[in-house]
């Protein structure tokens, strides 16, 4: 790539800034709200229509030493909560006005739980979820919304409207359109954003309001467009797995030689794609309801054929060379996920790779060994035709 890209800049400086960034000081000064939650599957637009800032919570970008949380979770629990819990554990998550989760997995079950049992937050918040989407469940699910919307007006004394969800819902899919964006400038010959960098534009999706946000992602989109960066004929690489907040694990497997062009991360294109109904003539708790049980589905939800296509069809149309899945020890839902997936590549013709991690693991050592010779498999593969 010849020349940077100068609208990234704010996303960095914003990630910098983590586990407190300006963003969230910003609006902790006004006296907002802010509440903290993981796993995937929440509906950030219902907290935003009550006047609250969701943070998508995260470990550090690195791998570090979870002594604090290895007292209260299991080691079998998974790095990537015990991170998380690391970081409130030292306190560097008490900013927060109430934490959140969903029964996305038992590492983000166990993590609410230990949450509340030692270290409540002034609202502890929880949403049940199907993993199905069958008529029976969403009925099951618009009640549980109902229900979270209900205790949520408790806790904040705030009335939801459907004013309110309406605009939280575009304002939420404008980021979605502008991602889709991203997404098509990345089908390109010669993608002119990393993969490295579209891991900083996600982190910092997570930590600002999303109005903000949407005015740097506008930006960025617009140099991106007009950026006179080198054409790439290298290996073409899309990533899979959980929730992937390390900009230098993408960047170690792009130095080798090829580029990250797509993505089906729970914080990437699992939560950026599909957009939520914006029909005035439907009950917009309806719509979200709809929209999470229907979008792009996680390996929590069942059956998993669903899924599984959506993938291919990315790998097809961002012309995928190969597929690296980085699974996150003791994670689950990853590990059975992997295997399928990875049979279903081959039989493309796409070469497929698993990467075990720690939660925040950079591309070094013997992971770059393995990357490097699975790069260089695939531009033999190529040279061959
Ligand atoms: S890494 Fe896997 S087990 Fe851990 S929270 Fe993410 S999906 Fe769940």
């Amino acid at each position: 790539m010849s020349q940077i890209l100068k609208t990234l800049d704010p996303f960095k400086k914003i990630n910098t800034e983590f586990p407190f960034a300006s963003p969230i000081k910003d609006w902790k000064k006004s006296g907002g709200k802010v509440i903290g939650f993981f796993g995937g599957d929440v509906p950030e637009e219902i907290l935003s229509a009550a006047g609250v800032l969701p943070i998508w919570l995260r470990g550090p970008c690195s791998e570090v030493p979870l002594d604090a949380a290895n007292a209260y979770l299991h080691m079998y629990s998974c790095s990537h909560m015990r991170s998380i819990f690391e970081i409130a554990l030292k306190g560097d998550y008490s900013y927060l006005d109430g934490v959140m989760s969903t029964p996305y997995c038992d590492g983000t079950r166990r993590l609410y739980d230990v949450w509340e049992r030692y270290m409540p937050a002034p609202a502890m918040l929880f949403l049940h979820t199907p993993h199905k989407n069958t008529s029976e469940a969403e009925a099951f699910h618009y009640q549980n919304i109902e229900e979270f919307v209900e205790s949520l007006e408790r806790v904040f004394q705030k009335k939801i409207t459907d004013e309110a969800l309406r605009e939280a819902i575009r304002t939420y899919n404008k980021t979605r359109k502008l991602f889709n964006r991203l997404f098509d400038l990345r089908k390109k010959n010669n993608p002119p954003v990393l993969g490295s960098e579209v891991i900083e534009i996600y982190n910092a999706s997570a930590m600002m309001p999303r109005k903000d946000f949407n005015i740097l992602l506008e930006n960025l989109i617009n140099e991106a467009k007009a950026a006179d960066r080198m054409p790439n004929n290298c290996p073409r690489l899309m990533i899979n797995g959980t929730a992937l907040h390390n900009p230098e694990y993408v960047k170690g497997i792009e130095d080798l030689g090829s580029i990250v062009v797509a993505d089906s991360l729970l914080n990437g294109a699992m939560s950026f794609t599909d957009l939520i109904s914006e029909d005035e003539n439907t009950d917009p708790l309806l719509a979200i309801t709809r929209y999470y049980l229907n979008k792009f589905p996680a390996p929590r939800m069942v059956p998993s054929e669903a899924r599984f296509n959506r993938i291919l069809e990315m790998a097809e149309q961002f012309h995928v060379d190969g597929m690296i899945t980085g699974v996150v020890r003791y994670c689950a839902p990853h590990i059975y996920d992997e295997i399928r997936l990875s049979k279903r590549f081959e039989a493309r013709g796409i070469p497929s790779l698993r990467l075990d991690l720690e939660y925040g693991m950079a591309a070094t050592g013997q992971i770059k060994t393995r990357v490097q010779a699975f790069v260089e498999m695939i531009e033999e593969r190529k040279r061959k035709g």
